[in-house]
């Protein structure tokens, strides 16, 4: 447990995780977005450590992540940055991440989980799919770029299956991506307005991206 972990009495919440290398505006409006729709009392942004999926190409140190997360989030009251997976040994997995939080909240929180529609298109290979489909409250983000037919299908799909209904909510679209910023950056283009300007600062103080 850490600073953020402490005072808990919120039961309402949505998880959003993420590798935001780096934090993007696509992220914080899907978020913003889904707190609005369910009244939620917080989003627990979660910066992932290894994520499985990524392992063809190195993450940014966990810290910056981190650092540009809670630069991203600061002016949001109902944004938190939770240090749970970071600070996790081993490879980190969602469905151990909501077992810890239901430890932390309790067995009567309201856990959602935010995917936008590239990843729920791969949440059947996600490690204990039925057990995490259990535990929280799947919420699908539209994204641009990713077919929402094939979303709307996959989502009849995981209902069949498992008999789980996963909400799905439009957001407004930004076809932003964190691989689209950070190729700009190496190619000398700009990111402004693409993603907070303190994020933008803390980029170009800390160099990186640039090779
Ligand atoms: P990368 O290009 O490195 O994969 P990314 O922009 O996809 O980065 P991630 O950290 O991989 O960002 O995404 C975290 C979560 O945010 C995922 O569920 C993803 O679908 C969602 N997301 C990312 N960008 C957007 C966007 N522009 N609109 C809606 N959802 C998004
Ligand atoms: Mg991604």
């Amino acid at each position: 447990m850490n600073i953020n972990e402490k005072n808990k009495s919120y039961k309402r919440f949505a998880v959003m995780g993420g590798t935001f290398d780096p934090i993007h505006y696509g992220h914080l409006v899907t978020a913003e977005a889904v707190r609005d729709k369910f009244e939620l009392d917080k989003v627990l942004f979660m910066p992932t450590k290894n994520p499985p999926h990524k392992m063809h190409r190195p993450t940014s140190d966990v810290n910056h992540r981190y650092l540009m997360t809670v630069l991203a989030t600061i002016t949001n009251p109902y944004f938190e940055v939770s240090r749970l997976e970071i600070e996790r040994t081993g490879l980190t997995y969602t469905v151990d991440t909501i077992r810890e939080l239901r430890n932390i909240y309790g067995e009567d929180a309201q856990i959602y989980f935010i995917t936008g529609a590239d990843a729920i298109l791969e949440i059947l290979t996600w490690h204990n799919v039925e057990e995490l489909l259990g535990i929280c409250q799947f919420v699908a983000a539209t994204r641009p770029g990713f077919y929402g037919k094939d979303m709307e299908q996959k989502l009849i799909d995981i209902k069949s299956k498992y008999n789980k209904e996963i909400f799905s909510i439009e957001v407004p679209s930004l076809a932003i991506s964190s691989t689209d910023i950070r190729n700009r950056i190496k190619n000398s283009k700009t990111i402004r307005y693409l993603l907070p300007e303190a994020v933008e600062h803390y980029i170009r103080k800390s160099k990186l991206y640039t090779d």
